[in-house]
């Protein structure tokens, strides 16, 4: 066993919050070990959107006109009936006087994972350790350790000052913080399926990220600089091969949106999906963030954005912290951060799963009916995107002390 110098901060996962907290702690002087259990940042496709908020945070790094030119602008965002057509088309337009970046990109998560590598890799404050599993984690009064195991089978002992977890749903590091993982896991499967077939040659007035209501089968499409990805709801109890079989994915897609040629399919990916916040982020000189700290269904584009703004926060104390601010700076990170996933980030995402799935046709008609009431009102059109941007809930927790 051998054990590691001692680092400012030790970051487990280099997802997009591990990379983030990494780039804006380096960025403030801070050493930072970074270590990452796959051999290689994971290049899997996840979450595509990027709210106005993320982007305008993401701007000091210097990699936002990059990942424009490599995405997709989307300019509005609807809720749609599956048989009747357009709801609502939401205009993010309205946003201009609060953001640099009034618009949705679209623009896979793994091109921000590269290149905020990319800026850090060779800085002598960051050590990026890949191939490194983080195994278990405690701390002291004056510094924390993690256990890792290496690809050989060996382990070392990483001795560091402070903690972040950014490791993700699983977090070794949520385990060391002692906090529960409540919530609820979502009955359905989610089934991604990439095309290359464009929809709007189906559906003229389509929005670049749609969602589809219907009481028995509703569905997503977002556009992103290559192709539309179509989310499904699937039955759970299916095993992995069946679900992501090509005769389902044509059936889905043919049922959608039937055309007289099959649909090439470029990818398909199929993940259970959890609403879930741990029941406090930080422990003394341990935080957890991203995933770690919660997760919730896809539908609003917030678990991702949600993360980045995270990390945007926890850095920031950690870096006051560091400086000579009281550690306990740390625990308004958590109530600040806790706050906005429990009563926007979920809740936002819980609702547009019932505007999709509402069966009881009354139901259905007062979603529409309020959809309707509030694009045609331009104060209430504007706080709406307020909200579902996420502009509103920064604004909101810099209240929370
Ligand atoms: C299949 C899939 C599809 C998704 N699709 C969407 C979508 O369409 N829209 C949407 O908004 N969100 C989607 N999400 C969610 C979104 O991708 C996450 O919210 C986002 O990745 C969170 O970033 P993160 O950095 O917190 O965690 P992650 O991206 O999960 O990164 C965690 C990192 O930590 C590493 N790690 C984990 N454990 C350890 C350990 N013990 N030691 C060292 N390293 C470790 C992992 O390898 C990983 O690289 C999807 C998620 C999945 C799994």
């Amino acid at each position: 066993m051998r054990t590691e110098m001692k680092q400012a901060v030790i970051v487990v996962g280099a997802g997009p919050v591990g990379l983030v907290t990494a780039n804006l702690l380096v960025d403030d002087g801070i050493s930072v070990c970074l270590v990452e259990t796959c051999q290689d940042l994971p290049r899997d496709l996840r979450a595509s959107t990027f709210h106005p908020p993320t982007l305008d945070m993401l701007e000091r790094f210097g990699v936002v006109g990059r990942m424009i030119e490599q995405g997709l602008i989307c300019p509005t965002w609807q809720f749609r009936d599956r048989n009747e057509g357009v709801v609502a088309t939401f205009e993010l337009a309205r946003l201009s006087p609060d953001t640099g970046h009034p618009y949705r990109l679209q623009c896979e998560q793994w091109r921000l994972g590269e290149m905020l590598y990319a800026r850090i890799k060779d800085n002598p404050l960051a050590t990026v350790r890949f191939g490194t599993k983080a195994v278990g984690a405690r701390q002291s009064a004056d510094g924390v350790e993690i256990d890792v195991r290496l690809p050989d089978g060996g382990n070392e002992t990483i001795r560091g000052s402070y903690l972040v977890g950014a490791d993700g749903m699983g977090s070794v590091v949520r385990q060391a913080v002692g906090a529960q993982f409540d919530g609820i896991t979502i009955p359905e499967l989610f089934l991604t399926l990439s095309t290359t077939y464009d929809f709007r040659q189906s559906m003229p007035d389509l929005s670049n990220i749609s969602y589809l209501s219907d009481p028995s089968e509703w569905y997503v499409l977002i556009r992103t600089a290559g192709f539309w990805r179509a989310l499904f709801p699937v039955d759970a109890s299916l095993d992995d091969k069946d679900v992501t079989s090509p005769e389902r994915g044509e059936r889905l897609l043919q049922g959608a949106v039937p055309r007289s040629q099959p649909y090439e399919v470029t990818h398909r990916t199929a993940y259970r999906v959890h609403e879930r916040v741990a029941s406090t982020y930080v422990k003394h000189r341990m935080a957890i963030a991203g995933d770690a700290a919660h997760v919730n269904n896809p539908l609003g584009g917030m678990g991702l954005n949600g993360g980045i703004h995270d990390a945007f926060n926890l850095a920031g104390k950690l870096i006051e912290v560091v400086r000579g601010a009281p550690l306990n700076t740390l625990e308004r990170y958590s109530r600040q951060r806790r706050k906005v996933a429990l009563d926007v980030v979920q809740q936002t995402a819980l609702r547009n799963r019932s505007i999709l799935n509402t069966q009881e046709p009354k139901a259905r008609r007062a979603h529409y009916d309020e959809l309707r009431g509030i694009v045609e009102n331009p104060d209430k059109h504007r706080s709406y995107v307020m909200r579902t941007s996420m502009i509103q809930s920064l604004r909101d927790a810099e209240q929370v002390l």
